[in-house]
């Protein structure tokens, strides 16, 4: 792609710190190139005190649009001059759209894990049960998309528990859902067995279990996990995480991060590009980033 750059090609890009992990640009390059687009995304590291003049040329460039990543994704909604409602009430942004100076806020976490859900096991949220293991960024995402999506319940809970405590209040008064928060049991304990046996989706979205930590998991009773459940890891490396072995092994259909990356970068692309996603060559090109 490179050599074809020209004074026509579109820019979008990334803004976090660090950026040497991200999969972002293989993935969109390789959508780029599938689709025939003259587009390139490029990994911009931009720390927390550059934020500010990072987003403002983004007008000032004229880019496209782009992602946000750690630490950003809250600290960016006031630099923007318009919000999705998913984004305010998730209360961070993934994806910045430039629609001629004006930059629109966008989050497209929470649908791409639904997105991903709905694809890979088949599973439609409404009138369903969910224990939720977190509450950081990922896992308010996800919340707040199952909420609107008309889940029944979700039980929260998470190592600090005012965090999980503060978002179930949240999703009661704001969305109307129905929540329930469980105490992270110490060292040696394991959660409650009623709350695993109650959900239909159980969703693990602390950072347990990433690379290099790959042994870690969550304090679940695994062996109390059945077919018919649905276990899904947000954790995309690696990608099969302890957590997914486990919960598979006793039977519940498993589902890892990869996919939630994926339709996150695949409804992005098509926000800058107003052109359906070549899924196919963004999956190869995570699946080929992630093994290298
Ligand atoms: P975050 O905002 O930093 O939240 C981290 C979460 O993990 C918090 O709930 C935190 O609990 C918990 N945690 C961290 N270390 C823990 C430990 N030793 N024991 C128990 N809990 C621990 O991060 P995030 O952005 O939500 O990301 C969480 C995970 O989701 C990461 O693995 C990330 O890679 C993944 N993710 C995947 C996608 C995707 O597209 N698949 C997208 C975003 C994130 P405390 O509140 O107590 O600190």
């Amino acid at each position: 792609m490179a050599s074809g750059i020209s004074s026509r090609t579109k820019v979008c890009g990334i803004f976090g710190y660090p950026l040497e992990h991200t999969f972002s640009p293989a993935m969109h390059n390789a959508a780029f190139e599938a689709a025939g687009l003259d587009f390139v995304y490029l990994p911009f590291p931009v720390d927390a005190d550059r934020l500010q003049q990072a987003v403002a040329s983004v007008r000032f460039l004229g880019l496209v649009g782009v992602n946000v990543t750690i630490p950003h994704k809250e600290a960016v909604l006031p630099l923007l001059d318009e919000l999705s409602e998913e984004a305010r009430l998730i209360g961070a942004v993934n994806t910045i759209v430039n629609h001629s100076g004006r930059l629109y806020g966008e989050n497209t976490d929470g649908r791409g894990f639904l997105c991903s859900l709905r694809k890979t096991a088949n599973f439609l949220p409404s009138g369903k049960t969910v224990l939720l293991l977190g509450a950081g960024g990922a896992a308010r995402a996800v919340a707040v998309e199952l909420a609107l999506a008309g889940v029944r319940k979700i039980i929260l809970t998470n190592r600090s528990k005012s965090r999980a405590e503060e978002m179930a209040a949240y999703l009661s008064s704001r969305i109307g859902t129905c929540t329930e928060v469980l105490t992270w049991p110490e060292p040696e304990d394991l959660l409650p067995g009623e709350a695993l046996q109650s959900a239909d989706l159980v969703v693990q979205a602390t950072s347990l279990g990433m690379y290099p930590c790959c042994a870690q998991t969550v304090p679940l009773p695994f062996n109390l996990f059945r077919p018919g459940q649905v276990a899904c890891d947000l954790v995309y490396n690696p990608v099969q995480t302890e957590f997914l072995r486990r919960a598979g092994e006793a039977g519940a259909t498993v589902m890892g991060g990869l996919g939630m990356l994926l339709h996150q970068g695949a409804l992005a692309f098509e926000l800058w590009t107003g052109k359906a996603a070549p899924l196919e060559a963004m999956g190869k090109a995570l699946v080929k980033t992630v093994w290298k």
